[in-house]
């Protein structure tokens, strides 16, 4: 019997919270993810849809919940 280590968690519901004003800019950039135009920030300051940002957030858990399950750890 092995024990496994715990998994990481999604934010409740998978969405992000942008309301606040340091992920609005008024000069729109290409979103990092589709390359889209927009005026959200998201935590690093990089240009990205809010969509596009829970989009990568939700494969980085599934990419990391397969590190889990495949190797015990994460790279
Ligand atoms: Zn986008």
């Amino acid at each position: 019997m092995t024990h496994r280590p715990p998994r990481p968690h999604p934010p409740p519901g998978g969405l992000l919270d942008w309301g606040h004003s340091s992920h609005w800019s008024r000069e729109a950039r290409p979103c990092r993810y589709c390359g889209r135009p927009t005026n959200l920030r998201d935590s690093k300051g990089k240009a990205a849809h809010k969509c596009c940002a829970e989009a990568a957030l939700a494969q980085q858990v599934a990419d990391a919940a397969d590190a889990y399950e495949n190797e015990g750890h994460l790279t």
